[in-house]
């Protein structure tokens, strides 16, 4: 293990300035990659993701598990309060979720919940991925909401890549 009282090692990474004229996946996804690069500054393992509702984004967040001491601080969870919050609705219908790594068990479960229309993750996780790559919430036979998913190839080098020289940096095993 690393020493905790360590500073944290600086990100190489620098954020990416999409064109505001064309609001696509790539867009998107360069948004919550930034969201990532932020975490990494935090010394948080880099997960980001935004969510986008009506061509806006209205939630941003990363993950702040270590300094919030809080197992369920991830990204996508901070994002979908976020995003209840300002339209004042728990329903997502219409939003997309837009984050570096596919979601885990917690947060799979918390897109279907909120019934967002669409996820896209950049990275798949064969290990703990719940919208494809260990699992399919999606395919549970009885859930009436599915989300749409667009599983990997959005920014899903740039992503692996900071996840991966994230762990290497600090000695820790892969994610
Ligand atoms: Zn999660």
């Amino acid at each position: 293990m690393s020493d905790p009282s360590a500073p944290p090692p600086p990100c190489p990474f620098e954020k990416r300035f999409p064109s505001q004229l064309v609001r696509d996946d790539v867009f998107f996804m360069s948004l919550a990659y930034n969201q990532a690069v932020d975490a990494w500054r935090e010394d948080e393992v880099p997960v980001g993701a935004v969510i986008e509702f009506g061509g806006e984004v209205i939630a941003a967040a990363h993950n702040t598990v270590e300094r919030a001491k809080d197992p369920t601080a991830h990204a996508e969870i901070l994002a979908i309060t976020q995003a209840a919050a300002k339209l004042g609705d728990w329903r997502l219908d219409g939003a997309t979720v837009y984050v570096t790594k596919e979601p885990c068990p917690m947060c799979s479960g918390a897109m279907l919940m909120s019934r967002v229309k669409r996820v896209c993750y950049a990275v798949p996780d064969p290990k703990m991925g719940c919208l494809g790559g260990a699992t399919n919430l999606n395919d549970l036979p009885r859930v009436n909401h599915h989300v749409e998913l667009t599983s990997g190839g959005v920014l899903e080098d740039e992503c692996r890549e900071l996840l991966r020289t994230f762990f290497k940096v600090k000695r820790l095993g892969e994610p």
